[in-house]
């Protein structure tokens, strides 16, 4: 398989190059050259495989033959190595829970097999790789526990201060060893910006040899795929009917790859972006215009974005055509009053506790069925609740535990090093670290 950048097709590099160098010329994002179709027989007998040959075959078209199949077997056995449930919150809305990873975030998966897959393919090279990240909330710690200890491998993430949840920031913060964390003073977008700059930078990548974890990355993007196909073999079994898959999005990476998978065959019914107040996608499916704006702080942090990067890679997914992509994807934006009201009113009805992110998620599937009565569907369960327990507890009065997994964790101290949104700062760091 080959990828090409979205912004110079001409460049096309394999799915090595694509995960070591992340973008291509121009900061352009790779994309697969082709949509390799799932045989028929397998989405329709999902259950007859285990979660492991699931993402082994979601996987293996995209590699190739450019990591062994036994060693890509052992990539994706521990990339998805603890359960994704499906559970039923009421008749028409179940939940994916994805959140039950080391960090107990959906972005577990991506980053696992990213860090697998950039491991494998450096084994041979004595070159130190830095990782640099800019995260809204999730993606560093799930970045800097998959590449936690890695020989080789040096971990830099940009947050944004103030902005992420307690359990969040000490997952980015404390680890120490090969991650380092840099806080931002500003807004995730401006932690994005840095990176890119950072990317462009030619002393910088003289000096040093630099990747990305961000869900631009193929090997973090395309892994997401497989969440939708372990949902899908579990509502095979409780439903006739293709359901109606409703994503939390922020970067559009999750609900792209989900997309992704359905043109490569995996049956859905529609799809829904579910946005906090930072509504790009709902007001571009209104307008047609496609206007970024400044990331609005909301308690569903990681999904605070202004200019959602993976969006060009929809509409390349949709062959630019706004009419087809208004046909699949329908977007909401929920704020976090109604965020708020949806946990308290879910937890009451349902005894189910979502976490912020989640909360929206349920709040637009909510709409959407009320639009369209006769319909079922799935959110994605993207962040436990425990990660957010100050709104989560506002909302429900209930102390929630913290799961064991992070008690060792949150007894660790904070190390940061702090950065205004400058970009001479970020190099200086970079440059003066090694
Ligand atoms: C990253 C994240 C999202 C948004 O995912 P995108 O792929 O950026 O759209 C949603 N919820 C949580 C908890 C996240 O960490």
């Amino acid at each position: 398989m080959k990828y090409y950048n979205l912004k110079d097709k001409f460049e096309a590099v394999d799915f090595k190059t694509a995960t070591i160098k992340s973008q291509g010329k121009d900061k352009g994002l790779f994309f697969p050259e082709n949509i390799p179709q799932f045989e028929e027989d397998f989405i329709t007998n999902l259950s007859q495989y285990s979660d492991q040959e699931i993402a082994y075959r979601c996987m293996k078209d995209f590699v190739g033959d450019e990591i062994p199949s036994e060693v890509l077997q052992t990539i994706v056995d521990e990339t998805v190595n603890f359960e994704i449930p499906l559970k039923k919150i009421n008749d028409t809305i179940s939940v994916l829970e994805l959140f039950h990873g080391p960090t107990l975030a959906f972005k577990d998966i991506g980053a696992r097999f990213m860090s697998r897959c950039l491991s494998y393919f450096l084994k041979d090279q004595n070159k130190k790789v830095t990782v640099l990240v800019a995260t809204s909330g999730d993606t560093g710690g799930a970045v800097a526990h998959g590449f936690y200890d890695l020989p080789g491998i040096e971990v830099v993430i940009l947050y944004p201060k103030n902005r992420v949840s307690h359990v969040q920031e000490k997952q980015l913060t404390a680890l120490g060893k090969n991650i380092f964390a840099l806080e931002v003073n500003g807004s995730f977008d401006d932690c994005q910006n840095l990176v890119k700059q950072a990317f462009s930078d030619e002393e910088i990548n003289n000096r040093l040899f630099l990747t990305s974890a961000n869900s631009i990355n193929i090997a973090r993007w395309l892994p997401q795929q497989i969440y939708y196909l372990l949902a899908l073999k579990q509502w095979q079994s409780i439903e006739q009917k293709a359901p109606v898959i409703c994503v939390p999005s922020g970067n559009f990476g999750n609900i792209c790859a989900g997309l992704l998978a359905h043109f490569r065959g995996l049956p859905a019914e529609h799809f829904i972006a579910a946005c906090n107040s930072n509504d790009i996608i709902p007001e571009y499916l209104q307008t047609k215009n496609f206007k970024p704006k400044e990331a609005l702080p909301t308690l569903s942090n990681a999904m605070d974005v202004g200019n959602p990067s993976n969006f060009v890679r929809i509409l390349e997914l949709f062959g630019h055509q706004f009419d087809s992509f208004k046909n699949k994807v329908s977007a909401y934006s929920t704020d976090d009053t109604d965020t708020m009201n949806t946990i308290k009113e879910v937890y009451k009805k349902y005894n189910y506790i979502l976490d912020p992110h989640t909360a929206v998620a349920f709040a637009s599937l909510k709409q959407y069925l009320e639009e369209n009565p006769d319909k079922k569907g799935f959110i994605l369960g993207t962040a436990h609740p425990v990660k957010f327990p100050e709104a989560v507890e506002k909302a429900i009065h209930l102390e929630i535990d913290i799961p064991e997994a992070l008690n060792d964790l949150m007894t660790k101290e904070k190390k940061t090093v702090e950065i205004n949104p400058d970009f001479e700062e970020l190099r200086r760091f970079l440059l003066h670290q090694n």
